[in-house]
């Protein structure tokens, strides 16, 4: 399973998805940030700013 750090609180949050996609949206179980995957090769994401 592919992990990556949340950008919001730096926890690792696991990929559930076995086949994750660029645009996938993920969210971080510790801190309940959405966090989009950017890019697969190398695994980055982005921080979903929600507006409250
Ligand atoms: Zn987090």
């Amino acid at each position: 399973m592919k992990k990556v750090i949340c950008p919001d609180c730096h926890e690792p949050v696991e990929i559930k998805e076995k086949d994750p996609k660029v645009g996938e949206i993920i969210e971080c179980e510790n801190c309940g940030a959405e966090i989009e995957i950017t890019s697969l090769e190398p695994l980055s994401v982005s921080l979903i700013e929600e507006e409250k």
